[in-house]
């Protein structure tokens, strides 16, 4: 490989930071400028001119599925395996250090990877203990405020209570959690984190060592770091590393998780010989597309500012579409998906954004109905449904008795009679003698604390997971999956399941069986350190969701805007541009967080590469409850001249506008109701048609029941029949 394919594909301004002279850069540059491209050249560059060995490299991407794309472009610029680079997530890279120095770190071994469901049970079972009374202490509140302390470096002993009894009571829930943790040897998100990062303060050789490895450190999307990822880097970066870190404050969308676009200045000061670069070409979207988003985030103040621009064609406007609900918003949209489809695109083309995990089910059946493969990613994970969960817990437990989270969840899954009380009695019993529920269970057997009857449940329960772990002693992944599956009587379970749902559940184990295969198959060597159980164990807890990319290649994508960061797609649809929902109607009084959400609209609409489309619903109907929508002030902030109203059915698609200028259509929508026919609905009872519009499937009529006055209903949902 030359030196000149590493430049070659690359303009001026790039050019000149992929060959900076060793130091400290940071490229701060908007949306589709060739960070990442840079980012990437840049570390083959170091290899191949400045010698450095991949070893040597420490690069830290937001997230697997980025740090897996980046290790395969390095491999490919090079010509050869990458493998021994530490390329990955903040998260996983402070895993990757545990798993080695797990003693320094005070961890056992076998430490276990808690993800945030996993955290909640664990801290409600502490507040239990320590009697807190969880109505007035929400377990989510306490979750937060630990997390947030962890971000912020703090342990119990360091957060000053000043007698205010409300943090007073958070600390000691806080010091309770993290002793269950230690004892059991678990560790959490925000965990791995603070645990690596005093790995690093506390043990100067440790720390030294990697200083003298890591000669040369990257990090992408920098603006959205916070305080613990910032000190962390510090310990890793030392004063003389080669730093390259990109990034844009124009993209900084975790404020809320705590990420700190004040580091991008703040790395500025601690490194203060650091050369700012700047790329201001767009090389992603059309020029309607960027002049869009550059009009959008010109409504924030405080930006450093950039100036983009782009030789890119003018392009299609972008198609704006005025829904009455969700599930008309949905039709659009896989309607021109699937004309898409027809003209020769493939499926992973097209992706479907929006800004809240809910929204993305209505897709999901409407995508179902056309047969249409789609993947939601970092969505409903994989590796987070129930029945995943119980038969990785049974594995877990198998792998470390004292892992108190797991026995709970599995302890009586499928049920054995062993009831809430006597989970109660070994849980009080461990608290007293300060055991884990696994040897609190022994403990209590021999002392014969619990009856007859649930005494031998509890006896066939150890003896179960024992002889399973004999079992599985040796066993290759998949197989130890299999065993455990049939023997902890989960496939029974799901079998006795006769409905859709169950079998559903018994396809899932099977595809755990075959996820543990794949693992075991692809499991990088330079990770040898860890057991491949350990690994894989972490994988599902680490990478959920991004585990369910296997055939990415083949799907529509669906994802928050959150996980669209860093991507890519020639079509994008962004839905759900309503007041309330996108801004969320938490942030649209509070002047910071209402310009964070500009900025993940701005993250939204620079995905595009040559097609975007904008909806929004009237009406829609979600987390339960119906509201009315007005359009997202975000779509007011767009030129008008870069938008084409999409109007299939003039009336239809801006009902609200026909009604207020006094339209009534002419012709009853086909199959419908003529004005003034007496129908009759389920929920609302009877009423007489009083206007209509529209025709087919997106007909809509309003009706005047007797019981609860005129409603606009969708005839082709609304189920009417004749009175
Ligand atoms: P984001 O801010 O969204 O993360 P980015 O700045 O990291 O974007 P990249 O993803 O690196 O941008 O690049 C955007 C697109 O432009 C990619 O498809 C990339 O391959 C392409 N690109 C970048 N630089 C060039 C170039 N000099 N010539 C041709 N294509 C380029
Ligand atoms: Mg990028």
């Amino acid at each position: 490989m030359d030196v000149s394919d590493i430049l070659d594909p690359l303009n001026d301004a790039q050019q000149q930071a992929v060959s900076a002279p060793l130091g400290r850069h940071l490229v701060l540059a908007g949306a589709g400028s060739g960070k990442t491209r840079v980012l990437v050249h840049r570390a083959a560059w170091l290899n191949r001119v400045e010698g450095a060995s991949p070893y040597s490299l420490l690069a830290v991407t937001f997230t697997n599925k980025a740090a897996s794309e980046m290790r395969g472009r390095i491999e490919s610029l090079l010509g050869r395996s990458a493998a021994g680079m530490w390329t990955g997530t903040f998260h996983g890279l402070s895993h990757r250090l545990l798993r080695r120095h797990w003693r320094e770190a005070s961890l056992n071994e076998a430490f276990q990877i808690l993800d945030s469901d996993d955290q909640k049970r664990l801290i409600k079972r502490v507040m239990r203990l320590l009697e807190v009374d969880e109505a007035r202490w929400p377990v989510k509140q306490v979750q937060g405020f630990i997390n947030s302390r962890k971000d912020d470096g703090l342990r119990p002993r360091d957060i000053g209570t000043d007698n205010d009894p409300y943090t007073d009571r958070m600390v000691r829930i806080y010091a309770a959690y993290e002793e269950a943790c230690q004892r059991g040897g678990q560790v959490d998100f925000a965990e791995l984190l603070l645990r690596s990062f005093e790995l690093l303060r506390d043990n100067a050789d440790i720390r030294e060592h990697y200083r003298k490895q890591f000669r040369h450190v990257l990090v992408d999307e920098f603006q959205d770091t916070n305080g613990i990822q910032y000190n962390w880097l510090r310990m890793l970066a030392g004063p003389d590393a080669d730093l390259f870190v990109v990034g844009d404050d124009d993209q900084s969308i975790y404020g809320w998780r705590g990420a700190r676009v004040e580091n991008l200045r703040k790395l500025t000061e601690d490194y203060p010989d650091t050369r700012v670069l700047r790329l201001e070409q767009n090389y992603r979207s059309t020029a309607t597309i960027l002049n869009a988003a550059n009009a959008l985030i010109a409504h924030n103040a405080g930006r450093m500012g950039k100036n983009l621009w782009t030789e890119g064609k003018e392009g299609e406007p972008i198609a704006l579409y005025a829904a009455f609900n969700e599930l008309d918003e949905a039709r659009f949209v896989v309607d021109r998906i699937n004309q898409g489809l027809q003209q020769g695109h493939s499926r992973s083309e097209f992706a479907i954004l929006y800004r809240s995990n809910a929204q993305s089910r209505v897709f999901e059946e409407a995508l179902l109905a056309h047969s249409i493969p789609y993947r939601v990613y970092g969505g409903l994970r994989f590796f987070e449904r129930a029945e995943i969960k119980d038969a990785l817990a049974y594995v877990r437990l198998v792998n470390n008795r004292d892992d108190d989270p797991s026995f709970e969840r599995v302890v009586n899954t499928p049920a054995r009679g062993i009831g809430g009380k006597t989970v109660d009695a070994l849980r009080e019993h461990g608290r007293a003698t300060g055991l884990s529920l696994w040897k609190a269970a022994i403990s209590a057997l021999e002392q014969r604390l619990l009856p007859g009857r649930a005494a031998n449940a509890v006896t066939r329960f150890l003896a179960l997971i024992d002889t399973v772990a004999e079992q599985v002693e040796g066993q290759p992944l998949a197989d130890t999956f299999d065993t455990v599956i049939k023997h902890s009587g989960l496939r029974e379970l799901y079998q006795k399941d006769n409905d859709d749902r169950g079998e559903s559940r018994l396809e899932n184990l099977d595809e755990l069986v075959s996820a543990a295969r794949g693992f075991e198959q692809e499991w990088s060597t330079d990770e040898q350190e860890m057991e491949t159980l350990t690994a894989f164990l972490a994988h599902a807890a680490l990478e959920a969701g991004e585990g369910q990319a296997d055939d990415w290649e083949e799907c529509v994508q669906l994802m928050t805007l959150h996980s669209a960061k860093g991507l890519e797609f020639p079509w994008v649809f962004l839905a759900g541009l309503e007041e309330g929902l996108f801004p969320h109607r938490m942030s649209a009084e509070d002047p910071d967080r209402l310009e964070e959400e500009r900025r993940l609209c701005y993250v939204g609409i620079t995905r595009a590469r040559q097609h975007l489309t904008l909806t929004w619903a009237e009406k829609r109907r979600i987390h339960g409850e119906e509201r009315w929508g007005a359009p997202s002030r975000f779509i007011r902030e767009i030129p008008e001249e870069h938008l084409q109203h999409v109007r299939t059915r003039v009336s239809v698609s801006r009902p609200q506008m026909a009604i207020r200028r006094g339209l009534v259509e002419q012709a009853p929508p086909d199959g419908g109701f003529g004005l003034g026919q007496r129908v009759f609905h389920e929920k609302f009872g009877d009423g007489v048609v009083v206007r209509y519009e529209g025709q087919g499937a997106s007909a809509r009529v309003q009706v005047n029941f007797s019981m609860v006055g005129t409603k606009w209903l969708v005839a082709a949902y609304a189920n009417l029949t004749p009175a």
